[in-house]
């Protein structure tokens, strides 16, 4: 019997895996190679990747903007409409840390995206490329495959 929830738990965490869909926020540059990886070149559709219109039907959600208190608002808003298990990809130095924007080096206050939710995956780069962003994807899938532990699970 063991041996059989082992099995339908890996199903289920394969099929999560395959079946990202996503809701994006972006801004500034991160957002433009976060953009060009929904295109025809990349292909994030072979994932099994689909981009969502509303929060209410995405289980990933992709950052690549600076975390100003503005953006930190409608990210929560964001993150609280989205049902669970729901995972988040911070993408760029400034969702990873702050970056360039960050209250030690910059007026402008940004904050590390994991101060206001968890993140699963984090892309470095400034920004990063496309192939990165795949990269993110795909150590994400593994990690979910993994049943990793990852912080936003029911
Ligand atoms: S990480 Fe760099 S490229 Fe991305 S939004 Fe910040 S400054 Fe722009």
């Amino acid at each position: 019997m063991s041996f059989l929830s082992s099995r339908l738990q890996d199903l289920t965490a394969w099929a999560q895996s395959s079946s990202l869909w996503y809701y994006s926020v972006g801004g500034g540059c991160c957002a433009d190679e976060s953009i060009s990886v929904q295109g025809c070149r990349y292909d994030l559709e072979r994932f099994g990747c689909l981009p969502q219109a509303h929060p209410e039907q995405a289980d990933l959600l992709i950052v690549s903007t600076a975390v100003t208190e503005k953006m930190a608002a409608v990210i929560l808003e964001v993150y609280a409409r989205m049902p669970t298990p729901k995972y988040v990809m911070a993408v760029g130095a400034c969702a990873n840390s702050g970056g360039a924007f960050a209250d030690r080096v910059s007026y402008v206050k940004a904050r590390p995206l994991d101060t206001i939710i968890p993140v699963d995956v984090y892309v470095p780069g400034c920004p990063p490329r496309p192939e990165a962003i795949m990269d993110g994807l795909i150590r994400l899938q593994e990690k979910i495959q993994r049943k990793d532990g990852h912080a936003n699970a029911p």
